[in-house]
């Protein structure tokens, strides 16, 4: 055997525990075991293709050879895209550290408040440097959050617009090519109609409802919009402003000059350009819109003992609530991004960042007169960092490359120039050479940066910003590291236990599989470089795509969509091209089951689609005579069905081919929620059931780790009849013949995340992922055996198993007076993350442990259940005062003086043995979400002003 085989590293469980496990669920083998499992018609008759595993250590090696193939060059193009520097103390204690990045979405408050306080934190800077009253905690991309502040302002349209049928949205043509690209891409499934053009000529007629602007333009030029946003606000036109964070260091803040929304990137606080992403979005606007955000917003509230405690805020609009009236279709969105872009500003303070922002400007100003100097002409007449020189664009090109310097070429006779945080002296003065060369003169030397300032005064900003505290203490090191570690502590994290949370696949995220995003040779490339520059990363994204198709039994990929939900988005986006292409505009009916994930819905009605619920049977699956009727009923206007494979019950139907070829008797194409892949790789795939597309998380099932609510990666994988239609970028060419509209703002999404899922698959290859598969359904079909008994566990196959995950019913302990929350908050005190909570059936739990969990602790996991259930008979519905209702116990009440609970304080938090020797301690008793929900507070106010409110 090869001990250093990485499958023996990502699998939790060994061929030694074997026997008892199989002994317990009562098969003789793993072949009986999938067998039982998995209906015999979808099994695959051969092994995945793929070339044969590299160790972890040869893949170490194989990746560093191909990141010295991409060619750093230093970046000037701009376009939303800056070279960055990332803190060395941010990024080893937040990049690199499991503790963070490892997280989960923060639904459960109460082990979670270290990162609730540092997306407080980038909140709080958000809402100060926009000069609006709230922002959320991240979106995909700047491009994707302009796409929703469009969405968000349509929706929010007067009676009277409504009636009128005011569609227009008015688009300046200074707006970065890909957010145009994406505009219209959501544009036109909405019914909204996009006018470009320029803002000056604007005319502000009654049949637009918003508009959005650049600020500063694409390339560069500023603009006071103070009149345009007056103008609009008169006609109640809403304005939406699309800002470099940075520049609103020194720049007014929109919120300010009466803008009505304001998106942007946060990549460049501190995080590398990546080929694209990962990076965190901002989205900020005005109260009066709360309930109208998409994405997630954090807020302050109060836990039981009335202490400070934040929590996500208004969940209602969640789409698992709203579904089909959902405002978004945004789960995951870039937590762990958002998180490392708020503490470069805690890092910085208001001081280090008008330091930055100021030495970008002047760097731009000096390098202006330079080459003014030497006779050129610069064209934009106020700017911030980007300037535009006219010139012959060949001839400077050709010295750029020979000084690895990339610009922006705009035309022939012009060069977009975009200064970073990281550009130097020398970096000036190479510029300036380069451009003299160009024209054969010697160049001028630019000794200091001059003070100089091309910011109009009407726009120079005057209001305060980061005036809170925790922007102004953490300025050295040490502080600085321990406050990270402070609010590390508050987090559980897979770097404590497992976190066994249903349809999430919460697996290891490998350190060899992390490693290279912190190599520059990956990290500092600009997403529009050219591609004779990019080979290693071309060839890990395509070997990436190639190994996917293999997967899905598929014949293309796109890594473009930032998540799950935006691969639900693409995948339909490209059906309904499909559709057109043939001549079937009528298609625009979506099958949803009622068990879907809520984004499916939302993300069927986001691509212009009308949703028609499908019935669940008893036993949890799919009523197939309903479909039947549906589908039918519907055939001349069937779009597609949008199923979850094995179900969101975890369960693999064995009606699956049945259904998918209803579909398509009927006209329609069939999409494949892939979420739950984790349970098919190597057994089974998505082409095998007759799917026609899917989309993958590479964020659950291929390692990317959750990193506290993204990034994610949400690549969608086609048959072949659907490979032209997908995505392009208006920069860089990607994507089909018939490629539709830009899906995200970077032609290949969130690359530098992709080498994760490449060394996952690289590394185990086709026998290590089908064995994952194998384990994963191994470890829960082990749970539910020794669960059963003790709990009900809802939903089965055929013969008996679970997938790779299962659902066990907390309703009847309500006569006990217990709810499932009850349990979910108890499992904190057992040190336990809990799984996830009534999805997809209301009072249930759905528990999937994966195959990286081992034996021991899938033991400790069901000994806390079981522990949990015999609490469960002692507590009664007259008397709410016990152990799971006053769950999870901190350590300051355990240490008070007085303990008046009628239970031990050992019970309360050393339950079991194994406690003791690994407490975890919430910091915080539970949370009250209904308080903070009506006394909404979303930025780090201090905590007497909101005690007061
Ligand atoms: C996680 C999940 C999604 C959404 O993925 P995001 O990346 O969070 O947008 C969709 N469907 C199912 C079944 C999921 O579990």
């Amino acid at each position: 055997m090869r001990t250093d085989s990485f499958a023996l590293r990502h699998i939790g469980t060994t061929e030694k525990d074997l026997p008892h496990m199989l002994k317990t669920i009562g098969v003789d083998s793993l072949d009986q075991l999938i067998y039982e499992t998995v209906p015999d018609n979808i099994v695959l008759k051969k092994e995945m293709d793929l070339p044969s595993a590299l160790s972890e250590h040869e893949f170490l090696s194989h990746i560093y050879q191909l990141s010295l193939k991409n060619k750093v060059n230093r970046s000037y193009i701009g376009l939303g895209y800056h070279e960055a520097i990332t803190p060395a103390v941010i990024q080893r204690n937040i990049l690199e550290n499991p503790g963070w990045y490892t997280a989960y979405t923060p639904y459960q408050a109460e082990i979670a408040q270290g990162r609730l306080e540092a997306l407080l934190n980038y909140q709080t800077m958000i809402t100060d440097l926009t000069g609006m009253e709230l922002a959320n905690a991240s979106l995909l991309d700047e491009s994707t959050a302009a796409a929703e502040a469009m969405g968000m302002l349509f929706s929010v349209r007067s009676r009277e617009q409504k009636k009128n049928e005011a569609v227009k949205f008015f688009v300046s043509e200074e707006i970065l090519p890909q957010t145009l690209s994406l505009l219209k891409t959501r544009a036109i499934p909405l019914g909204i109609e996009l006018v470009v053009g320029n803002h000056q000529a604007f005319d502000f007629s009654a049949e637009f409802f918003g508009a959005i602007l650049q600020y500063p333009g694409k390339y560069g030029q500023l603009f006071d919009y103070a009149d345009f946003a007056g103008k609009a606000k008169e006609k109640n036109i809403k304005v939406a402003v699309a800002a470099d964070i940075l520049s609103l260091v020194l720049l007014e803040a929109p919120g300010k000059w009466g803008a009505d929304v304001v998106v942007g990137t946060t990549q460049r606080f501190g995080i590398p350009l990546g080929y694209g992403g990962p990076h965190a979005a901002y989205f900020a606007t005005k109260e009066e819109y709360k309930r109208n955000i998409p994405g997630r917003i954090i807020g302050v509230t109060k836990d039981t003992d009335g202490n400070r405690a934040l929590r996500m805020a208004l969940q209602t609009r969640e789409q698992h609530i709203k579904r089909d009236k959902a405002t978004s279709n945004i789960c995951t969105a870039q937590v762990l991004l958002a998180v490392m872009a708020g503490m470069y500003a805690v890092y910085h303070g208001p001081e280090g960042l008008k330091y930055i922002a100021k030495k970008v400007h002047q760097s731009a100003t000096a390098l202006t007169d330079a080459l003014e100097k030497l006779g050129f002409y610069q064209a934009n007449t106020a700017y911030f960092d980007t300037i535009q020189v006219k010139t012959n664009a060949a001839a400077v090109k050709l010295k750029a490359e020979v000084k690895d310097i990339n610009f922006l070429y705009i035309d022939d006779e012009t060069v977009g120039i975009a200064i970073n945080e990281a550009t130097t002296l020398k970096d000036l003065n190479d510029i300036v050479s380069v451009f003299a060369e160009a024209i054969g003169k010697d160049p001028i030397l630019i000794e200091s940066l001059n003070g100089g300032n091309a910011i109009i005064d009407s726009v120079a900003r005057s209001s305060d910003f980061m005036t809170n505290e925790i922007f102004n203490r953490y300025h050295s090191e040490t502080e600085l590291m321990r406050y990270i570690k402070k609010l590390e502590r508050k987090d559980l994290s897979l770097n404590h236990s497992m976190i066994s949370l249903g349809s999430c696949t919460m697996k290891l995220n490998a350190a060899a599989e992390m490693l290279s995003l912190s190599n520059p040779q990956w990290g500092n490339i600009h997403p529009f470089a050219p591609l004779s520059q990019v080979e290693g990363y071309q060839s890990m994204l395509k070997r990436l795509e190639e190994q996917l198709n293999e997967i899905t039994g598929f014949s293309g990929t796109s890594l473009q969509p930032n998540s799950g939900a935006q691969g639900e988005f693409a995948g339909l986006m490209v059906i309904r091209a499909y559709h057109h292409s043939r001549g079937d505009l009528e298609r625009n009916i979506c099958l949803v089951p009622a068990s879907a994930h809520g984004t499916n819905p939302a993300s069927a009605v986001m691509a212009g689609m009308k949703v028609v619920v499908t019935k669940t049977a008893e036993n949890g699956n799919i009523d197939v005579d309903d479909l039947r009727e549906k589908a039918e009923k519907y055939k001349d206007h069937l779009a597609a069905l949008m199923v979850t494979y094995p179900s969101t019950h975890g369960v693999f139907e064995s009606s699956i081919q049945e259904i998918t070829k209803i579909i398509h008797d009927n006209g329609g194409q069939v999409y494949m929620d892939g979420a739950n892949m984790n349970a098919q790789v190597g057994l089974t795939n998505p082409a095998t059931i007759g799917a026609d597309v899917c989309h993958l998380n590479l964020h659950k099932t291929f390692a990317i780790p959750h990193g506290g609510g993204g990034p994610g990666v949400g690549p969608i994988c086609v048959a072949e009849h659907l490979v032209p239609f997908l995505p392009s970028n208006p920069v860089v060419t990607t994507g089909g013949d018939q490629a539709i509209t830009a899906i995200s703002a970077a032609p290949w999404g969130s690359a530098l995340a992709c080498l994760i899922s490449y060394g996952y698959i690289t590394m185990l290859g086709a026998e290590g992922l089908k064995k994952a598969t194998i384990y994963a359904i191994l470890n829960a079909n082990y749970i539910k055996d020794r669960l059963e008994g003790h709990y009900e566990v809802l939903y089965k196959g055929e013969r008996g198993r679970a997938a790779h995950e299962m659902i066990i019913d907390c309703r009847p302990f309500k006569e006990h007076g217990i709810e499932v929350v009850d349990i979910a908050k108890r499992l904190m005190d057992y040190g336990f993350h809990a799984p996830t909570v009534s999805f997809p059936v209301a009072g249930t739990m759905m528990i999937e442990p994966t195959e990286s969990e081992s034996l021991t602790e899938l033991d400790r996991f069901c000994d806390a259940m079981i522990s949990i259930r015999k609490e469960i008979a002692e507590a009664s519905k007259e008397d709410g005062n016990n152990v799971l209702k006053n769950a999870p116990h901190t350590q300051v009440m355990l240490t008070s003086d007085t303990w008046d609970l009628p239970y031990s304080r050992q019970k309360a938090a050393f339950p079991l043995d194994f406690v003791s020797d690994n407490k975890f301690w919430p910091s915080v008793r539970r949370v009250d979400d209904a308080y903070g929900d009506r006394n909404l507070i979303c930025t780090c106010a201090p905590i007497e002003e909101y005690m007061e409110a």
